[in-house]
Order: structure tokens, then sequence, then C-alpha cells
């Protein structure tokens, strides 16, 4: 009995410039025709490298690693790269290194996903201070310089980074083998919305108890499988996920570090490990906590070890009642949405100025307000399911819990992972409601805080959260159960 693979490529598909939205190229595979289609192997592989540079000037308080996991159908493969890094911004960094992990794993580029951790002691690779002048490590794996041709890519430890993300994710994309899925949740939380509305009408970044949260921790585990299907003991790979900003060490040290993330990496593995379940990668993905913190908010590094042991444990909780994920195709949709961003006119641009007199940021505010071009964010969303049991709902961006809390609403699929600051970052996403606060909206959303001093310059407009909206449930049909639902 074999399967019928059907490749659908989706046509290319131009809306009004003024909703700008271009849909990628995605070949649709796997479409089972007939009741009597077997559904295909689900093959995985997973890596762990170090990326920790070494440095000359600053310490490291744990190491940071590119976690992998390889997903295949044996027509479709997607990568799900876990980095401790602050992010990739803009997204034109993460389309880069995208580029040079296609080119080392042969994966095609747009079902790669790579996550980061959002760690704000690991920040920016190519347009921060923060790596300017560190050496690259001398934990090197081999890199092929054909990767990089025509990728203005300057920094030698930027290189040598993503040469060690990219081959790590060639091994994976290599050692693929029969594998079973088990997916659960359990209730999680260590950390708190960070937006309140102060009675003076300003929105001030401080906990907010009954803000929105993600409050569970989602777990995906892959073990070996025997061509007859049944599980051997090798664990192939644990991967975790919660939505909260790493700022639990922040800026209580200069040294280099993953935040909680990481010490929960280390606590789950060893929790695990105690159960006799040593898993080969054990590997956690940032939800979407823009709106967010782990508390405590610079708490420092026993601070952050002690929410990640919270979140290990949830975590491992988890893995006591995990569901078999029915075997499927694999199936990818993918977009890259331009976000509208919100350009003042000139006059409010000019008293934004004034109240600020030859501040730089509010001058380039005034020359673009007077230039009248519209200004866009990149949007860059994956959705990738398998079977009818999983799916994977990515998203770019610093983006808020409540897109998360939609995604997971909108799915009908066993369990959905929604990830955020996944192929790029740099800007905050936040609600309609949080953008029609205008200047009034805090750190994340107002004009004239974090997005004018951002690659974007203007926070998006409020229409943005129908366009996500819309673009997540489209791409969630795209991927969707062949039945009607
Ligand atoms: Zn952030």
């Amino acid at each position: 009995m074999f399967l019928k693979i059907t490749f659908r490529w989706r046509f290319v598909f131009w809306a009004p410039a003024a909703v700008l939205a271009c849909r990628i190229l995605v070949p649709v595979s796997g479409s089972a025709d007939g009741a009597d289609a077997t559904p295909p192997r689900i093959l995985a592989a997973a890596t762990e490298n170090l990326i920790t540079p070494a440095i000359r000037d600053v310490g490291v308080y744990e190491d940071l690693f590119a976690r992998t996991l390889v997903l295949s159908d044996g027509t479709t493969t997607v990568a799900l790269v876990a980095l401790d890094l602050g992010g990739l911004s803009p997204v034109a960094t993460a389309d880069r290194l995208r580029t040079v992990v296609h080119r080392a794993s042969k994966i095609p580029i747009a079902n790669i996903a790579l996550i980061c951790s959002h760690t704000h002691n690991a920040r920016w690779p190519e347009s921060d201070d923060w790596l300017r002048d560190k050496q690259p490590s001398t934990a090197v794996l081999p890199i092929e310089e054909a990767w990089f041709a025509d990728l203005e890519i300057e920094s030698d430890h930027t290189r040598w980074l993503y040469g060690q993300i990219a081959e790590s994710v060639k091994r994976a994309a290599a050692s693929l083998r029969p594998a079973t899925l088990r997916t659960g949740r359990q209730h999680a939380q260590i950390g708190h919305n960070r937006r309140k509305m102060g009675d003076d009408g300003l929105m001030k970044m401080t906990p907010n108890l009954e803000g929105a949260v993600v409050p569970w921790v989602d777990v995906l585990e892959v073990v070996e499988a025997t061509s007859d299907d049944v599980p051997t003991e090798k664990r192939i790979a644990l991967l975790f996920s919660h939505a909260a900003h790493p700022v639990i060490v922040h800026e209580t040290t200069e040294e280099i570090g993953p935040d909680y993330p990481g010490y929960a990496v280390k606590h789950l593995r060893r929790l695990q490990a105690v159960q006799g379940r040593s898993h080969e990668v054990t590997m956690f993905a940032q939800g979407c906590g823009g709106n967010i913190n782990g508390y405590p908010l610079r708490g420092g590094t026993a601070a952050a070890d002690a929410a990640g042991l919270s979140l290990a444990m949830s975590a491992n909780q988890a893995t006591h009642k995990l569901s078999i994920v029915s075997e499927g195709p694999i199936r990818v949709a993918s977009r890259r949405l331009a976000l509208p961003l919100r350009v003042p006119t000139p006059e409010e641009a000019r008293r934004w100025l004034s109240w600020r007199p030859g501040d730089p940021i509010r001058q380039a505010m005034v020359e673009a307000a007077e230039a009248g071009e519209p200004k866009f964010m990149p949007f860059p969303m994956t959705v990738i399911s398998i079977g009818d049991d999983l799916c994977f709902v990515l998203l770019a961006q610093d983006i808020f819990a409540e897109y998360q809390l939609f995604a997971d609403e909108e799915s009908t699929f066993g369990q959905t992972f929604v990830f955020g600051y996944v192929n790029g970052t740099g800007g905050y996403v936040g609600t309609k409601a949080d953008y029609e606060l205008g200047i009034y909206g805090g750190y994340e959303t107002s004009p004239l805080t974090q997005p004018s001093g951002s690659s974007y310059r203007f926070p998006p407009q409020p229409r943005v959260e129908a366009q996500i909206h819309e673009a997540i449930r489209e791409m969630l049909s795209e991927v969707g159960k062949t039945a009607v639902r």
C-alpha cells in the first residue's frame, strides 16, 4: 500500500499595498488520497551544540546552546531550532541565518524555525555592541564558506555562530530515524503580565496579576520507534515551552547566560534522568511572552535558577500523562505579513519633538512623517501540523500573550504549541486595545517609547491584530485536517 503524495503549490498572491501580505510558495505535501492510505512514518533527530562565545572581558554564568529538533514525514522536513539568544533583529538577520541553515541542511527556508529564547543576557548577534569585540569560541564544528556566499556577514563571531547553528541542523537532518511523538500540557506560571494601567491613564510596566498570561507548559517528547512502531528506550528529545520574558537575571550581572530557560533545561534533564528517562536533547522554546515578565524581574541568577526549577517541575509533571500523536503528513503554511506602522502626521511628530527638542529619534520621526511614506514591520509566520494531533504556530517579533491564547483557542488540533520570537525580532506586537492607547500605551506600544528606538521606528497600527488573527485562521485551515471541521 503506497501513500499518494500530492503537491499543491500555493500561488503568489499580492494584496493591495496598504495590507501588503505576500504569501510564500510552500509545497503542501501528503494529502492522503483515499481511505486506504497509510500515514507516513514520522522521522526525527535532535542535536545540541554550544554557542557560548569565548570572550575577553565578560564572564559566563551558564552556557548558551543551539538545540535542534528535525522532523520529517519522508517528504516534508522541518527544523525547530531553539537558540539561547535575545533575538535575531531585524528580521533580515534571521533571513540570513535561515539561508545559511538551508544551504547546510538542504531543508527549505520556509520550513526552518529559528526560535530565540529572548534571554536578556545574550543579545542580538548582528546589530548589538554586545558581541562586536568578542572572539569566536574555541568550540568549533566545521563550517563551509559556501554557506555564506552573497550574504553580507562581516563579523567573524557572527559567521562562527551561524556556522555552528547550521552545522548542528545539518547533523540532525542527516540522522533522522523513525520516531513516536507524545504531547502533554500542565499548569505552569513563572511570571506575570507586566502592563498595568495607572491612575493617571498611562500604562506602566509593573506586575499585573489580573493581566493575560499563558498559564501552562507544553511538552513534546520524541522517542525512537522500531519499524513496527514499538517505542524503544531511546529518547530523542524533550521539547518544552512556556511564555515569559527571560529577565530574571537581566542587568544584575554583565555575564552571559540563558536566564531561567537554561536552568529549566538543566533541572528538567536531571528530573527525567532520576526517573530513567534521559533524552538526547532537552530543549526550551519561548512562547508569546511580549507582555509577560519572568518573576522576579532582575532577581539574579539564584532567582532564575528557582524559576527554572519551578518550570521544570511542571514540565516533568506533564511528561507523566502524555498523549501519543497519531501519525500523519507534515504540512507547512507560511506567510510574511507586512504589518502597517503608525507613522504620525507631521504636526504630531513636530509636537513630540517640541517636548524633547534636539532629540535625534524625535527628529528622525519628523523627517519620516514629512516624507509621508507608509512603513511596515515584517512579520514572518509559519504553521506546521503533523497529522491531526499536533500543530506549531510560529510567530515573529516580541509578541503579546493574547496572540498565543487566540491561536490555541482557534486551533482544532489535539495540542497546539505557539512560539514567539521566531525568524526575526526587533519590535513588540501588541493588541488592538494596546495600540489604541496611543502615546499612553507604555513601554511596548507607545510611539514615544521602545518602538521609536527600534529598527522599525514606529509601532504597528491597531488593525494589525485583525490582520494577524486572519492569517492564523487561514494558515490553520491550510494545514488542517482533511475532514470537514
Ligand atoms: Zn522583549
